[in-house]
């Protein structure tokens, strides 16, 4: 026997390339073009360095007092993490500990399936239909858990409010987790069935709508009972997770509504114009929310176009699996960007 046998291995998520060279237009993990709130700057530059001998406050208070100002909630009902994978990650641990399968859409976010791998939590993939929509009829069977994002990714499409409260009225005896990591690109936040579903637990971050994707916040809204479940694993597993620089700016970045507000309206504004400009261009895509499209061609492959925008210095995301292999997910950038994508798309489908 070799001790490889006793690794646990796991074949890991793939994040979206970084690119190391200058100039690459970068429409392939869903960042904002925008920087940060303009007080998170100044804050940044106020931090007192010498604070950072300390360890930092373990449930990064003033960042969960804003947020649960903001979204009027106890900071109870608030749990942080380092990023929303970290929350995720958490949450998989703490409810899905049953025999029965946790469901969650066979086209979604990858991490799932790895996560579920790697702390051996059985689950099974429940397949959207032609329109890549839930089809909620999947999630009458027993299982032992839920979690889709909404709107879904990679695909963009949001569901309703009502879909949801389908959902949880279905399964009150599991955790329903909604991955909410772009509800702020015009969706409807489920965060009102907190009160009435204490099974609920609603997942967003600051990496895509608040652009802090390099600061890594995330965090969970649900009931008391639910976040101190969590915080119980969190505290055993690695308890000073969040630094003092992210809790102070997560905070600062809170405070500043309207730049918020404005630059999601950017994004939602640029997003309404590349649809149309995409159409023009033969490329056909759900109805996205996000601040991506989920775009295929009529005539060309999704691999093809992915290289052919690569060699241009355009990066966008793609997947060789089943069902989505002709398709790309590009990122909504700035105007300037989109413009060079639409540029570049319009040589390489029309030569
Ligand atoms: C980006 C993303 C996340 C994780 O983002 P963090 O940077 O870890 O907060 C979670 N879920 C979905 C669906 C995402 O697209």
């Amino acid at each position: 026997m070799s001790w490889e046998e006793n690794v646990r291995r796991v074949v890991p998520y793939v994040p979206g390339e970084q690119p190391k060279q200058k100039g690459i237009i970068k429409l392939n993990t869903n960042e904002n073009p925008y920087p940060p709130a303009p007080g998170v700057e100044r804050r940044l530059k106020e931090i007192d360095y010498s604070a950072l001998r300390l360890y930092p406050d373990t449930d990064a208070g003033v960042l969960a007092e804003e947020l649960a100002a903001y979204y009027n909630l106890k900071p109870s009902q608030i749990f942080v993490g380092v990023g929303s994978d970290d929350v995720i990650s958490m949450a998989f641990l703490t409810f899905f500990h049953s025999d029965k399968p946790v469901l969650f859409p066979d086209i979604t976010y990858s991490f799932y399936d790895v996560w579920a791998d790697l702390y051996r939590i059985p689950y099974k993939l429940c397949p959207l239909d032609g329109d890549f929509r839930i089809k909620t009829e999947d999630y009458r069977q027993e299982n032992g858990g839920i979690i889709f994002p909404n709107p879904n990714a990679p695909t963009g499409v949001l569901e309703s409010v009502d879909m949801v409260e389908e959902i949880l009225k279905a399964n009150p005896e599991v955790v329903v987790i909604v991955d909410e990591a772009y509800i702020d690109f015009g969706g409807e936040s489920c965060l009102p069935l907190l009160s009435r579903y204490e099974n609920l637990l609603v997942v967003q971050t600051f990496s895509k709508s608040r652009s802090m994707a390099g600061m890594r916040i995330g965090f969970a809204m649900g009931n008391e009972k639910l976040i101190r479940y969590l915080n119980d694993v969190k505290f055993s597993f690695n308890s000073y997770t969040m630094n003092l620089p992210a809790q102070l700016l997560g905070a600062e970045a809170v405070r500043d509504k309207d730049y918020f507000v404005k630059t999601c309206g950017k994004i939602m504004e640029t997003r309404e114009w590349v649809k149309g400009e995409l159409r023009k261009l033969g490329f056909h895509f759900p109805d996205s929310q996000a601040n991506f499209l989920f775009a295929a061609h009529k005539t060309m492959s999704g691999k093809e176009i992915f290289a052919a925008l690569r060699e241009r210095g355009i990066y966008v995301r793609h997947w060789d699996k089943p069902r989505i292999k002709d398709y790309l997910r590009i990122t909504i950038g700035t105007r300037e960007e989109m413009d060079k994508l639409l540029e570049a798309l319009t040589e390489i489908v029309t030569k």
